[in-house]
């Protein structure tokens, strides 16, 4: 179970981001958060792994406490969570393989991560892209690779941590339908299956609809809309996408 309790972000600039946000996502839900841009989707999804540090409220973990109550709580957790970014985030002059072996390094300390990783970490990386599809192409450069297929080795990366939690901003916002569609599949199947926890913002109501257990709409930083993807009607989307941009810099 993950918890926020009353996040709220105010940028150094004074723009209010996320209004005092409070949710709690049960172990294995797979969550979608639906938005206008700007509506605060990678901010709330940047509190969750303490990229950013809310002004206010906390972010509870089941078993860890506050995510924030330490730097050794925070790694931790860090250890445990797998992000996946829309433009995949890979290392176009490394294979497939060396970028999945990427997210075995956070599992060992900082001067072992300079040696040669152990073959159960070789193995896993290879396991986590059979499981997205690609072990023949493990070999091959990430710049080689189609749009599809890097974010599938974005996801295998985000899978060789072996996470409780995923947090995928965007995931599929700049593939085409079919290959979004597909790739969302994928993670979604995965996620299924290892009874992984994840929060993904999104920008086609077709796939929240498809794909997730439960929806958030958010709207100029506040919660707008929470419920099941067969209740997005369509006043429910004019409620989030129609909002007025009524916040923004503070007083
Ligand atoms: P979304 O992911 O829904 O598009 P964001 O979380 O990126 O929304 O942005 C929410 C609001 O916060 C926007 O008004 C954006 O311009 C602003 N914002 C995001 N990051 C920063 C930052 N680092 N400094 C100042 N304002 C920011």
């Amino acid at each position: 179970m993950l918890r926020l309790h009353d996040i709220a972000v105010t940028f150094p600039n004074g723009v209010r981001a996320v209004l005092p946000v409070n949710l709690s996502v049960p172990k294995g839900q797979f969550l979608v958060l639906l938005g206008p841009s700007g509506a605060g989707k990678s901010t709330l999804l940047r509190c969750l792994n303490g990229l950013v540090k809310p002004t206010q409220g906390d972010v509870t973990v089941e078993g860890l406490g506050s995510i924030f109550g330490d730097a050794r709580t925070l790694r931790e957790h860090r250890t445990h969570t797998g992000m996946i970014f829309q433009q995949h985030h890979l290392i176009g002059r490394l294979t497939a393989l060396q970028n999945v072996m990427i997210g075995r390094l956070s599992a060992h300390s900082t001067l072992r991560s300079f040696f040669p990783l152990p073959r159960a970490d070789r193995l896993l990386a290879l396991q986590s892209l059979e499981r997205v599809g690609l072990i023949d192409r493990a070999l091959d450069r990430a710049d080689q690779l189609s749009g599809g297929q890097q974010q599938r080795v974005g996801i295998a990366r985000a899978m060789a941590q072996q996470p409780q939690i995923v947090l995928a901003d965007e995931p599929v916002a700049s593939l085409d339908p079919a290959t979004a569609e597909h790739v969302l599949a994928d993670l979604h199947r995965i996620c299924r299956e290892d009874g992984i926890t994840a929060i993904v913002s999104l920008h086609q109501i077709d796939l929240a609809r498809q794909f997730a257990d439960r929806v958030i709409g958010l709207a100029n930083g506040r919660i707008v809309f929470e419920g099941t993807p067969s209740q997005l009607s369509q006043s429910i989307l004019d409620q989030i996408y129609l909002a007025a941009p009524s916040r923004k810099a503070a007083a």
